[in-house]
C-alpha cells in the first residue's frame, strides 16, 4: 500500500486563526504532514509523489469562478493598500446567490465561510498538490491497488463546490470519489473526522451515485454548527443518500464503534464498488479540538471494521492536529485496516 504525498504541500503555512473570537496560532501546520508521513512509513506504506495532474481534479468538483478566485486572489490582495498579509474575509453575504462582487474583499467573503482558511502565496499550489494526491490515490485503486492512502494536507472536507472553510480549500475526498466514478457506478464516502464533512455533503447532496456518511461530534455546539444534523438526508435524486450520525460530545470508543456499525450497514446496503474514507484523526481523546474521546486502540478497531467491508478503498487524510498521539493513531488505524482488508480479485471490474 502506498502513501501519496508531495513535500510542496508543506509550503502552505497559514498564520491567522480565530478561536471564540481570540487570535491564536493556526493549528493546521506543515508539521502535521511530517508526523503523518512518518507514521505511514511506520505502518509499512511506500511513499510516492503524485504526478502533476493540473487543474483537472479540482475542476471535476469545483466551479471555474471559485478556482479563478483561489488562483488569483493572493496577488490581487497584495495590491490593496494596508491589507493583511494573508487573504482573510471580513464580510460575508447574508444569503449567497445574489450579485457576485468584483472586489477582492467582496469575493473573499463570498468564497470563504470562516476565517480559519487564510490564503497565502503558497496556499493554492499546495492545495492543488493535495488534490493531486487524492486523485492519484484514486487512480491507483482504479488500476488495481486494493487501497491507497492520500496524505492530503491541506485537508478538504469542509470545502464546498465554491466555498473554502475550516482549513479546507479543495475537497480531496470528493475529488477522489469523482475519479473513482469514472469506472465505478456507485461510490460511498465515509467521514470519520470529529467535524461533520459539510463540504462533502454539499457537493453530493442531490446525487444518488455517491453516498455520503459522516460520524462527528453533534454540531449543535461544535463546528461546523450549521450542518451535520441527522435530518439532513439529501435532496432531489439524492434524498436518502446522505446519512449523518452526530455523537454526544466526549463519546468514547464503544459509542463511536456502535455508530460506525450503523454507518457500515448503510454503506453495505448501498452496494458501492469503491469506498473513500475521509480519515480525520481528531476524534482522538487527546486532540486539541476535544470533541470526542476515541483512544489509540479505538482507531485500530475502527480501521479493522472499515477493512472488513472488503471494498477497494481510498484513504484521504482530513483533520487530526499536533498532539502526542497523532502519529500513533494513524499507524493504529492503518494496522487495523490492513489486518482485515481483503479485496476480491477483480472487484472493480
Ligand atoms: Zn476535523
Amino acid at each position: 500500500m502506498k502513501v501519496i504525498f508531495d513535500a510542496a504541500q508543506k509550503r502552505h503555512y497559514p498564520g491567522f486563526f480565530l478561536t471564540s473570537g481570540a487570535r491564536a496560532a493556526n493549528p493546521e501546520t506543515p508539521a502535521r504532514a511530517d508526523i503523518l508521513l512518518s507514521a505511514a512509513r511506520d505502518a509499512g506504506l511506500t511513499p510516492e509523489v503524485p504526478p502533476d495532474l493540473g487543474l483537472a481534479p479540482a475542476a471535476s468538483i469545483h466551479t471555474p469562478e471559485y478556482l479563478a478566485f483561489l488562483e488569483g486572489i493572493f496577488a490581487r490582495w497584495q495590491r490593496i493598500e494596508g491589507a493583511s498579509d494573508e487573504v482573510i474575509p471580513n464580510i460575508h453575504p447574508d444569503r449567497r446567490g445574489g450579485a457576485y462582487p468584483l472586489s477582492a474583499v467582496g469575493q473573499a467573503g463570498y468564497h470563504m465561510t470562516d476565517t480559519s482558511c487564510p490564503i497565502g502565496a503558497e496556499t493554492f499550489p499546495a492545495a492543488l498538490r493535495s488534490a493531486h494526491a487524492a486523485a492519484h490515490a484514486a487512480d491507483l485503486v482504479r488500476q488495481g491497488d486494493d487501497a491507497a492512502y492520500a496524505l492530503c494536507r491541506p485537508p478538504g472536507h469542509h470545502a464546498f463546490k465554491d466555498l473554502a472553510g475550516g482549513f479546507c480549500y479543495l475537497n480531496n475526498a470528493a475529488i477522489a470519489a469523482q475519479a473513482l466514478r469514472c469506472t465505478v457506478p456507485r461510490v460511498a464516502i465515509l467521514d470519520i473526522d470529529v467535524h461533520h464533512g459539510n463540504g462533502t455533503q454539499g457537493v453530493f447532496y442531490d446525487r444518488a451515485d455517491v453516498l455520503t456518511v459522516s460520524l462527528h461530534a453533534d454540531p449543535t455546539r461544535f463546528y461546523p454548527f450549521f450542518w451535520g444534523h441527522a435530518d439532513e438526508r439529501g435532496e432531489g435524486a439524492g434524498l436518502g443518500y446522505n446519512f449523518n450520525l452526530p455523537l454526544v460530545r466526549k463519546t468514547g470508543d464503544e459509542g463511536f464503534l456502535a455508530a460506525l456499525d450503523r454507518a457500515l450497514a448503510r454503506i453495505a446496503a448501498f452496494c458501492p464498488g469503491a469506498l473513500v474514507i475521509a480519515l480525520g484523526l481528531d476524534a482522538y481523546e487527546g486532540d486539541p479540538f476535544a470533541g470526542l474521546s476515541v483512544s489509540t486502540p479505538g482507531f485500530r478497531r475502527i480501521g479493522g471494521k472499515i477493512g472488513e467491508l472488503a471494498l477497494p478503498t481510498v484513504l484521504v487524510q482530513e483533520g487530526g492536529y499536533v498532539c502526542e498521539g497523532l502519529g500513533c493513531n494513524l499507524t493504529a488505524f492503518l494496522d487495523g485496516f490492513r489486518a482485515s482488508h481483503r479485496v476480491a480479485e477483480g472487484a472493480l471490474a
